[in-house]
């Protein structure tokens, strides 16, 4: 399970990582304190043109070849741009670039057809097309193979029924990556079809959720007679669950190089607020202060582990749930103490809320609203793209080699047959 651990970058990674501070130092306002800095209203505005601002200086999408629309950079560079931008707190992409580029468009890279990606890519980086996700049913999230959403051919279309839930950003999204059962008379994992489906239609309607924040980051997404044409279809049909896991690798797997600085930025800030209140003079406090400071060091070092089989061109797989359970779990323990460390002023948050699901921004003022608020969103971090238990399960029989699941009397049974014993 250990991997090698080579944290040196080679001479000329130094030079591109200064080509990358100029171009910040040119690009940026002058006084740019990080993206936390700003309300949230100035926040998105700024998001907006600073994402046309790397579209423009093909960093938007900065490994993607340069045919459709990408940087055409190497691995190792790529790396470098997105730790840059995370140190100085600027985003690397908009709202849903974490879908639309991180997890569609990179699974098109992998899987899609000639005609697909040079449609699809380009359309993504001008921001014509936006992305949302829709993998999880009611019935069906971390059981992901159990999903219920039929898709039948109707001449030159799919016809779509069905629900998809937790659907992140989907209220600012055009389009939606659908897994729906094209076969359900097959075993549950197989007759799942990877589709792509546009969300202008009648047949798709998108209802909001309100979290316990009280915003509403994510949606539930209904499909009545939904239709997209019939080569949407991502690798092929019935073989949609290869597709599927590819892309959940890239959902798991770009977090090692970036996490550790947002979380470094973010334990800086806390002892910053123990200081000030006076709570750094408690030993306890003190205590947890350190125990949260040497988890940062250990995710880094986690994190290099992944990059160092990134750089020599390996791509995300099982181990990097190691990385995923290690972040999550540590986000609520550490945002836990912050709300210790505010005490009584945490029951009456004020200021600036925070939106982000992984730390707060950097720049985040050091309020009881953000530290109140990454408290409540850090929850969010042990349950979307598999929860702690589903990347303990993924650990033990992927990475460690233990023996897996029982998957006793659900054995070899097809969807339709399994759909048929539940509700009985
Ligand atoms: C903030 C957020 C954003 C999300 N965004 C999206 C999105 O954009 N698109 C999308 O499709 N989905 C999204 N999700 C959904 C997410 O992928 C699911 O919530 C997740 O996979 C868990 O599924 P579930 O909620 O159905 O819980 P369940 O699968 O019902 O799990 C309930 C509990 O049982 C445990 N459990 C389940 N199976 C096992 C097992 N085999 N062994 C041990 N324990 C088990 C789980 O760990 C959990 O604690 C999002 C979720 C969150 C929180």
């Amino acid at each position: 399970m250990v991997g090698r651990v080579d944290p040196n970058y080679p001479p000329e990674a130094e030079a591109y990582r200064e080509k990358i501070r100029a171009f910040l130092g040119e690009h940026l306002p002058s006084g740019w304190h990080g993206i936390g800095a700003l309300d949230h209203e100035s926040a998105r505005s700024f998001t907006g043109e600073w994402r046309s601002t790397l579209y423009e200086n093909g960093l938007l999408a900065p490994s993607w070849p340069r045919e459709y629309g990408g940087g055409g950079l190497s691995p190792l560079e790529q790396v470098i741009v997105a730790e840059e931008f995370y140190r100085a707190g600027v985003p690397t992409g908009g709202t849903n670039d974490t879908f639309s580029i991180q997890m569609v468009g990179n699974t098109l890279l992998h899987w899609g057809t000639e005609e697909q990606k040079s449609h699809f890519l380009p359309r993504i980086l001008s921001g014509e097309d936006v992305w949302c996700q829709g993998y999880s049913e009611p019935g069906a999230g971390s059981d992901l193979g159990n999903l219920g959403t039929r898709a039948v051919l109707d001449g030159d279309e799919w016809v779509i029924n069905g629900q998809k839930i937790w659907t992140s950003a989907a209220h600012l999204a055009n389009w939606i990556f659908v897994l729906a059962r094209t076969d359900p008379d097959a075993p549950k994992h197989k007759g799942i079809t990877f589709l792509l489906v546009p969300m202008e239609q009648p047949g798709v309607e998108v209802r909001p959720i309100k979290m316990m924040t009280g915003l509403s980051e994510f949606n539930e997404t209904f499909f009545t007679d939904a239709r997209t044409a019939k080569d949407n279809v991502v690798g092929a049909v019935n073989a949609g669950w290869a597709v599927a896991m590819t892309l959940l690798g890239y959902e798991r797997g770009e977090a090692a190089a970036t996490f550790p600085i947002m979380f470094r930025a973010e334990v800086d800030r806390l002892m910053e607020l123990a200081r000030s209140t006076g709570a750094s003079r408690d030993p306890l406090i003190r205590q947890r202060l350190a125990w949260c400071y040497s988890k940062v060091e250990i995710m880094r070092f986690l994190g290099m582990r992944t990059l160092t089989k990134f750089l020599a061109g390996g791509q995300p797989g099982p181990a990097e749930s190691t990385f995923k359970l290690f972040w999550s779990e540590y986000h609520k323990i550490v945002t836990e103490l912050g709300v210790d460390i505010l005490g009584s002023a945490a029951l009456t948050p004020s200021g600036r809320m925070s939106t982000g699901f992984q730390a707060d921004d950097v720049g985040a003022p050091n309020d009881s609203a953000s530290w109140v608020t990454a408290f409540l969103m850090s929850r969010a971090g042990s349950i979307y793209a598999g929860s702690s238990q589903i990347q303990r399960n993924i650990i033990g029989e992927m990475v460690l080699g233990l023996p897996k699941e029982p998957a006793g009397a659900t054995q070899g049974k097809t969807w339709k047959e399994l759909q048929s014993t539940s509700s009985s």
